[in-house]
């Protein structure tokens, strides 16, 4: 396999409030992880800025004038009770944007086999017409619809193993049967959506997780649902969006997940992205707020990417 990791040079002009989660150091911290000589056979890219009108692809036509407006001129605005803006945030979605976007180009091109996004802000909670859950622009779903436009995809599929619903993803793509969108989530937890009678046109697949539930639960969901309705969908691109919040030793949610069962997971996606769509897989960053636990579950991810079953890491 060829990988592309795809880094974000500017990921610390979006500014959070001291003590906030979702910080600059979550960046610094893949990186210095994805530097380790394992990792050297990485193709490597910055990220450019990209075109925020492309967000009305996925958003209303007032979004980005929303986000405009609340940006200040400096310091940090907000947006909701979790959700921050401060005055270059909107710099380092483009950036984000861009680098997912040079991601998929080099995946559809055939450049390189996937390719993993270390990109900050998260998108997956932004929904048509809500930017909420730290997320600004939903930039997953911005790639799904530029892969459709650009490219002539017809069935783009979505895998969220954060451990937050991507309410925002499901949002805008329920009623379209041309995108597949599954999750697997914390539930009880925030955003409280994501049960699993929420379906869209039967292109949603939910599945909620206990508390505790741990890695032989989450081996269960993809084994048992998840998989078998992304094979049968049969994507021509696999997007993820890739949250590392589930590892055992993050603050916000009690999945319980260890670093190598992201490489389990990651191993069993490419697997039918094997079969389905020539290995074509685009993985974007979303949550992950312990620094270690964020790198351990990055790395498995990412060396898995590189080498398929070959990838597993021992730590
Ligand atoms: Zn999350």
């Amino acid at each position: 396999m060829t990988t592309l990791l795809v880094s974000q040079s500017n990921f610390a002009d979006h500014v959070t409030p001291q003590g906030h989660p979702e910080r600059v150091e979550r960046i610094a911290a893949l990186e210095e992880a994805l530097h380790r000589p394992r990792f050297d056979a990485l193709q490597r890219r910055d990220a450019p800025s990209g075109d925020l009108l492309l967000a009305e692809l996925v958003h209303d036509g007032s979004y980005l004038e929303r986000l405009r407006t609340a940006r200040p001129a400096e310091g940090i605005g907000q947006l909701d009770a979790d959700t921050f803006i401060s005055s270059s945030s909107l710099s380092a979605a483009a950036t984000g944007l861009g680098g997912a976007l040079l991601a998929l180009d080099a995946v559809l091109l055939g450049e390189v086999d996937n390719a993993f996004c270390a990109i900050r802000p998260p998108g997956h909670h932004a929904e048509i017409a809500t930017p909420m859950g730290f997320c600004l622009i939903n930039t997953v779903a911005i790639v799904a619809r530029e892969a459709q436009r650009k490219y002539g995809a017809e069935r783009v599929a979505i895998i969220d193993f954060d451990v937050h619903h991507g309410n925002g993803t499901q949002d805008i793509f329920k009623a379209d049967s041309s995108v597949f969108y599954a999750s697997s989530h914390q539930m009880p937890l925030y955003p409280g959506t994501g049960r699993a009678d929420e379906t869209g046109v039967g292109n949603i697949v939910n599945v909620p997780l206990a508390a505790h539930s741990g890695g032989e639960a989450m081996r269960a969901a993809y084994l048992d649902t998840i998989i078998p309705a992304l094979r049968d969908f049969s994507p021509d691109l696999l997007l993820l969006s890739s949250g590392f919040d589930a590892h055992e030793r993050d603050p916000l949610a009690q999945l319980n997940w260890q670093s190598g069962d992201f490489g389990w997971l990651t191993g069993k996606l490419m697997d039918v992205a094997e079969r389905a769509c020539g290995n074509r897989i685009v993985s974007l960053l979303e949550g992950g707020y312990d620094l270690k636990g964020l790198a351990g579950g990055a790395s498995h991810h990412v060396a898995m990417l590189m080498d398929g079953a070959t990838g597993r890491l021992d730590d």
